[in-house]
């Protein structure tokens, strides 16, 4: 079976003290010891959320950039995040792609990057709402998810997070019908585009308004294998939510 998997996107959220509050209440929590954690606070506060945290439990940066060193203002690499003890990088988040505008190709492009550097990757995919009524969530997120397939062939190091963006902080979560059958389809398309290997294995995760209430449905679903947690994983529901596969 594949391990459950909870990953927490503090998006721009939290302040050293509400950081360092959040990460010592998850130390002390009571966690389903097969569930895999891992926490995304800011860039800024990435070493603090490391140095706090306890062993077994993993930090996400929210971004990478592709090139290894060098006159990027603003960016950080994966050298960087790797020496501070960062393993995870979210990658391909809609509010990256809509607001700053980053393609199919720039997430493919810091996939390789990560993946090939050690930092295992949390790749984000999902449609808009405009798309979904358009009948196009399937070609949207696979069209996403090809640009990626085109330059890694090792997706060990790749967990799928399907979030539709009308389900994104609006309180709107997907039917768990809804959920199952765009992830049967991404693990359908990773047989076909990757191996069956990647299908079998490749964790796929469902974000968008998740919380303790509507988690433990969606985690029964055959090819939900967890979730990605914006909102509910500033608050205690988090400890829930990883707890909701048990
Ligand atoms: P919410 O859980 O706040 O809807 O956010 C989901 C998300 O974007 C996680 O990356």
């Amino acid at each position: 079976g594949r391990q459950f998997f909870i990953g927490g996107n503090y998006k721009m959220n939290g302040s050293i003290s509400s950081i360092k509050e959040l990460v010592t209440s998850l130390n002390n929590a009571k966690l389903d010891p097969n569930a895999e954690v891992v926490i995304a606070p800011p860039s800024l506060y990435l070493l603090l959320a490391r140095e706090h945290l306890r062993k077994g439990l993993e930090v996400a940066a929210q971004n990478v950039f592709d090139k290894p060193n060098g006159a990027f203002t603003g960016e950080i690499s994966v050298d960087q995040l790797r020496e501070s003890g960062i393993t995870w990088a979210i990658l391909g988040h809609s509010e990256r792609r809509v607001i700053l505008q980053e393609d199919n190709e720039f997430v493919a492009s810091k996939t390789k990057a990560a993946v090939e550097g050690g930092i295992s990757v949390i790749l984000c995919c999902g449609e808009s709402l405009e798309q979904r009524e358009a009948n196009k969530t399937i070609e949207i997120v696979t069209a996403q998810l090809k640009a990626v397939a085109d330059k890694v062939k090792d997706w060990s190091k790749i967990v799928v997070a399907y979030e539709p963006i009308w389900a994104i902080g609006t309180g709107k979560v997907a039917t768990t019908e809804q959920a199952q059958e765009v992830h049967a389809a991404i693990r359908e398309w990773l047989k076909k585009e990757v191996s069956a290997e990647a299908a079998e294995k490749t964790r796929i995760l469902y974000g968008g308004s998740v919380t303790e209430k509507n988690s433990g449905e969606l985690a029964k679903q055959a090819d939900i294998d967890g979730f990605l947690v914006g909102g509910a994983s500033l608050k205690p529901a988090f400890y829930d939510i990883i707890n909701s596969n048990q």
